[in-house]
């Protein structure tokens, strides 16, 4: 899943890629993507683009005064056509196409969804708080309004929350999903099942500093890559999420692995549990 890393660099491509662009037409393929009526999609045909940003993992393409906002979700991807094939478009397919978008140089991007779970949206909407997922937004880590106090306030209010969740929670924290959860959590040395109100003074620092250096990070990888190559990018450049059975980078340990039921994390041991190996709660509940 593309998270604000991704995420940015992505809309600092098409950001280059839109430049002085209009939009010619817009095509959902797939029913379930489109989340909005009100402006119709088609009120984006003939718009020039006047930017493109990001709310957390939204991206956010604002033409004629209004927003084209897609949310890639787990299995979405965005992919360019410098020229856009002239077949007429096949709904879904082995390439999950979810809808088309044409510019008015003939170039233009499909929307993709690969997997089972439909999840990738677009909306249409004139303002992007009118994105139910953006209103609810809780601070960008990477703005700089997000500051060690504003971490203290979200540690305290989440009480025994578990600092994993904590971290992937959207309306908490804006752009961090379940890879980048893994990897400030590595970065910081501390457990995934560390409760929220246990963070003293100097835990509170460390993660703050992991958060603004992991997501840097990563934001500098990816920059100024293409679309294609951004998911191969994010793979390689992390150091526990989705490496189980693979050496810690740090220490040689073993990154072991908790799967949950639609989901699991990774970390070391060593690094980050005192060296005991975390409870596999689903794992135990079969064993019992
Ligand atoms: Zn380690």
């Amino acid at each position: 899943m593309p998270e604000l890393p991704e995420v940015e660099a992505l809309a600092g491509d098409l950001r280059g890629r839109l430049d002085g662009r209009a939009f010619a037409r817009l095509m959902p393929l797939a029913i379930s993507a489109l989340k909005t009526y009100d402006p119709p999609v088609d009120a984006l045909a003939g718009t020039l683009v006047d930017g493109v940003g990001r709310h957390g993992k939204f991206l956010d393409i604002e033409a004629g005064g209004l927003h084209l906002v897609i949310h890639l979700a787990r299995g979405g991807w965005l992919r360019w056509h410098e020229a856009v094939p002239s077949k007429p478009p096949r709904p879904g397919g082995k390439s999950g196409l979810a809808m088309r978008v044409w510019l008015d140089d003939d170039s233009g991007f499909d929307l993709t969804e690969g997997g089972t779970q439909k999840r990738l949206a677009v909306y249409v909407v004139r303002r992007p708080a009118e994105v139910p997922g953006i209103a609810r937004l809780g601070p960008d880590p990477l703005a700089d309004a997000f500051t060690p106090d504003v971490l203290a306030d979200i540690l305290a209010s989440a009480g025994r929350s578990q600092i994993k969740g904590v971290l992937r929670n959207q309306s908490v924290i804006a752009g961090i999903g379940n890879a980048y959860s893994d990897e400030i959590l590595h970065v910081a040395k501390m457990s995934p099942y560390k409760p929220a109100a246990s963070f003293g003074d100097a835990d509170r620092a460390t993660l703050y500093d992991a958060i603004g250096s992991t997501l840097r990070d990563a934001v500098g990888r990816s920059e100024g890559m293409a679309a294609a190559d951004l998911k191969k990018e994010k793979k390689s450049g992390l150091r526990v999420h989705g490496r189980a059975g693979q050496d810690c980078p740090v220490c040689g340990d073993t990154i072991r692995e908790v799967s949950f039921a639609d989901s699991s994390l990774q970390y070391c041991p060593t690094c980050q549990t005192g060296g005991k190996p975390l409870a596999d709660r689903r794992m135990s509940r079969l064993l019992k």
